[in-house]
């Protein structure tokens, strides 16, 4: 019930005429039966008495009139309600539920997308959404109170003519009920276990339609393993379906053989009640199209009733995700960072993995110094830098700016000052100044800003700065190092404190990488800056290198300290010293 007032609410807030229509209309169907019914008992009692000449002609043109004018005006709210409902209750309130989900995932905490669970959950709303459950709601309950009326009604004024003709029609549509309940339960029940198995399905399938994938898969001819993976995924999906559709479908057809049944030992007592003599030829006539009506009303409310089930199951789903905790927001403005930042005893886990990728983890990153994080994949790099800018909360131990836990600052100020550029950075489909200045849009038009920042990060694409990007809307299109810059140039731009590079440059050669990272150094000056790496080429050029291994810090200093104390360092930099060439480890 909670759910269902929730739909209401909603959707006559947005759209109050047509779900007022909606209500209206629905009201006037629910007594068209029992008003039908009514005249039509008389339009055939009148025209018995117009044949033996009891009564004049026109009484008959009355009732018949009468009739003609219900239809009439049911006809009308119908057509008016197809279009009102369709554009409004299901269009809008459809686009409006979706931005509902779209506003709310952007107000998870990051770490809760780090979980397969939130990705299936929002994969399972998503489907609601797309396949318009939530409206269906609103407008299948409506439809039970208006089949449960008119059952009523209808009920009463039959009762009115013979009591026998309701437990006859009741009893021929009960399976009904059964059917539709067992139906709603397992549709929805194979629904929500294929979630994981369709976003599987459109994972695969985006491997065909994404263009670097696709070159590889096809340069190294592992497309039809793929293909073959998506068919079976496919076909597991729609087997699933098909089966719990087949056996619905059977069922119904056993359902609707009880209900024909049913009409047709009805009519049959109704008859036989009019040879007795107990009830007139009108209310014959009007006892059979009502029978019908109250047959195919009561039908109607209990799939209705059955499948209510389903869709509520949806609408759980949804306000489920809606009701997932979100990130919370700190009080504390942000002043800037004057001492020092501090990670202090860290631990932490990513959701759904028992390995701690952080733990007993110290660090003091001081105003203004330039530190390089160095080490093998799967050290905890980017997880310290996640960690360290409050995207991710520890797992244990905390993180302090200036002696404040990152989580009370209140996070507009705090990120106002800090810059990022991940390794998975984006290569925007937008004009090159778009590309720079979507990091600061306050200073979208300032030319000299955006050439700098260019300049700095050694971008030299000889482009305009309104020229469209990216091969996807015709746009120029640029070597991996060329986006890398771009990146960068979006990371300086933003006028930040502390700036984060998490080793994008790792797809290029070694020199090109130490030419980037020491344009970056340089660029970053003023600045509190770290260089995320698995190389040794940059570690010449900061104040200082921290290296990491299995989680931890293991080692801090500077190049000649650490490399004199043969560690881990060491190791790591006598294995490089093959890649590179004198000149590039020589640089600064
Ligand atoms: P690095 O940046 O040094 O390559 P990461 O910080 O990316 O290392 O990863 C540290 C550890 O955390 C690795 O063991 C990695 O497998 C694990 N890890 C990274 N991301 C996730 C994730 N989303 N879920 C579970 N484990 C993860």
């Amino acid at each position: 019930m909670r759910h269902i007032g929730r739909i209401y609410k909603s959707i006559f807030k947005w759209v109050p005429g047509s779900a007022l229509f909606a209500v209206c209309r629905r009201l006037y169907d629910a007594f068209v039966p029992a008003m039908v019914t009514l005249v039509s008992v008389r339009l055939f009692d009148s025209a018995a008495s117009v044949l033996s000449g009891e009564k004049e002609v026109a009484s008959l043109y009355v009732y018949a009139g009468l009739y003609l004018l219900i239809y009439l005006i049911n006809d009308l709210l119908g057509f008016a309600s197809s279009i009102i409902i369709q554009c409004w209750v299901y269009e809008k309130c459809t686009a409006l539920f979706r931005m509902e989900v779209y506003e709310k995932f952007a107000k998870l905490p990051l770490i809760a997308l780090e979980s397969a669970d939130t990705l299936n959950r929002k994969e399972r709303v998503d489907n609601a959404v797309n396949d318009e459950e939530l409206s269906s709601t609103f407008q299948r309950t409506q439809a039970i109170v208006q089949n449960a009326v008119a059952v009523v009604s209808v009920a009463v004024v039959l009762a009115r003519y013979s009591v026998w003709l309701l437990p006859l029609s009741l009893l021929s549509v009960l399976p009904y009920l059964f059917a539709r309940i067992v139906r709603g339960k397992e549709f929805f029940y194979v629904k929500k276990t294929q979630a994981k198995k369709t976003r599987l399905q459109s994972y695969l399938w985006g491997l065909f339609t994404t263009r670097q994938t696709a070159k590889e898969m096809r340069v190294m001819g592992f497309d039809g393993y793929i293909t073959d993976k998506w068919r079976d995924t496919r076909d597991e999906v729609n087997e699933e379906l098909w089966k719990v559709q087949k056996k619905d479908a059977v069922s119904l057809l056993w359902c609707d053989g009880i209900r024909i049944a049913g009409y047709c030992v009805s009519v049959a007592v109704v008859l036989w009640l009019v040879i007795r003599g107990d009830v007139t030829l009108g209310v014959f006539g009007g006892a059979i199209t009502a029978f019908l009506s109250l047959q195919g009303s009561m039908r109607n409310f209990l799939s209705d009733l059955g499948r209510i089930a389903e869709h509520l199951a949806h609408a759980a789903d949804y306000y489920s995700f809606l009701d997932m905790p979100e990130e919370s927001d700190g009080a504390v403005q942000y002043p800037g960072l004057h001492g020092a930042s501090v990670l202090e005893n860290i631990a932490f886990k990513y959701p759904n993995s028992d390995n701690y990728a952080l733990q007993s983890l110290n660090l003091t990153i001081r105003k203004g110094e330039k530190i390089a994080i160095l080490g093998e994949n799967g050290s905890g790099k980017t997880t310290l830098t996640k960690v360290l800018l409050g995207l991710y909360p520890p797992s244990g131990g905390r993180v302090l700016y200036d002696g404040t836990a990152v989580g009370d600052y209140e996070k507009d100020s705090f990120y106002s000052r800090v810059s990022a550029i991940a390794q998975d950075f984006v290569s925007y489909s937008l004009t090159l100044r778009e590309n720079v200045a979507i990091s600061d849009l306050s200073r979208l038009w300032e030319d000299g800003d955006v050439k700098a920042s260019l300049a700095e990060a050694g971008f030299d694409g000889s482009v305009g700065l309104d020229e469209a990007m990216g091969r996807e809307f015709g746009g120029r299109e640029f070597s991996g190092g060329q986006w890398q810059k771009l990146a960068i140039a979006r990371g300086l731009f933003k006028d930040s404190e502390l700036i984060v590079l998490d080793e994008p440059t790792s797809t290029l050669d070694p020199l090109i990488e130490t030419e980037i990272l020491s344009r970056f150094v340089q660029a970053a000056q003023g600045k509190t800056a770290l260089v995320i790496s698995h190389r040794v080429g940059l570690c010449k050029l900061v104040d200082r290198i921290v290296v990491m291994k299995d989680g931890t810090i293991v080692e801090t200093g500077s190049h000649a300290e650490l490399l004199s104390s043969g560690g881990e360092y060491a190791r790591l930099f006598n294995e490089q010293a093959k890649w590179y060439n004198g000149a590039a480890l020589n640089l600064g």
